[in-house]
């Protein structure tokens, strides 16, 4: 743990560094509430038990779960940026013996190829470690983003991943399939948190752990929550591959194509990469 530069910090006259020190190692998360104007109570917050799954993954790294967990499937959700809404979040979550592990998240701001590219170099992301891929990619696809799957198909040379458009609506506020059903998994021991990757960095971090902890954490309040929906629609994969026995999704979840508007367009490869707009 590090403590923040003071100038990073609105100092009170009568706390000296040391005392401010003092209390913020007492509790990071209670120096951000009173010393940072960081004025979240927990019941503003809907996920509320998502920091004590943290907490209890301090000692936990990536690799090493990784390492622990040999028989681990992957689930990989993308929530793609658009021109309304930057920023595109790449997820990889893990599920072994019921227990759900976040292994990996990335956020960019990517050009079309470069969106392809990130979500095939996500979904090899830990094959050369692990030597097993993800056995499904749940990528949002709301009516306007459909050409995100084929964007990704078309990319040459990239692997046939198996790619499933992932609809967001009402769903997303529902109580068990929604958002907020994570934090009955928190509360349950569900989920396994890596926070050896985060716990210790500086409060202002913005390393993609962090970022996604601050988005997770603060739900709905935080500015962005691009890496908590990627999160959410692999979670949503593992949910529907836990319900098939861990299989990979069937043919007839699987939506292939272009839409029904963009069938009798015939576009080159390098152009379609290049023309959709991200
Ligand atoms: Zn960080």
């Amino acid at each position: 743990m590090t403590f923040p530069h003071p100038k990073t910090l609105p100092l009170w006259q009568k706390w000296n560094t040391k005392q401010l020190q003092k209390k913020y190692f007492e509790g990071p998360r209670e120096f951000r509430r009173g010393f940072q104007l960081d004025a979240m109570s927990d019941d503003e917050r809907k996920l509320p038990h998502f920091d004590q799954a943290v907490k209890a993954g301090r000692g936990l790294t990536v690799e090493k779960l990784l390492t622990i967990e040999a028989q681990t499937t992957l689930f990989m959700g993308v929530d793609p940026g658009g021109s309304s809404r930057p920023g595109t979040a790449l997820f990889i979550l893990g599920l072994n013996s019921g227990s759900r592990i976040p292994l990996y998240i990335k956020y960019g701001q990517f050009g079309p190829r470069q969106f392809a590219e990130a979500v095939v170099n996500t979904y090899l992301h830990w094959s050369p470690y692990v030597n097993w891929l993800p056995v499904v990619v749940y990528i949002e696809n709301n009516s306007l983003q459909e050409s995100y799957l084929e964007l990704v198909r078309l990319l040459p040379g990239a692997p046939v991943i198996p790619l499933v458009g992932c609809e967001t609506g009402r769903n997303k506020s529902d109580p068990t399939i929604g958002i907020e059903g994570l934090d009955t998994e928190f509360i349950q021991g569900n989920w396994t948190i890596p926070a050896g990757e985060f716990y210790d960095h500086d409060i202002g971090c913005t390393c993609d752990w962090c970022r996604w902890y601050s988005e997770v954490l603060n739900y709905p309040n935080y500015p962005t929550s691009d890496g908590l929906m990627a999160m959410w629609f692999a979670w949503r994969a593992l949910r529907k591959g836990d319900a098939n026995q861990g299989k990979a999704m069937s043919s007839g979840d699987i939506k292939m194509g272009l839409p029904e508007k963009q069938k009798n367009i015939e576009l080159g490869v390098d152009n379609a990469l290049e023309s959709w707009d991200i």
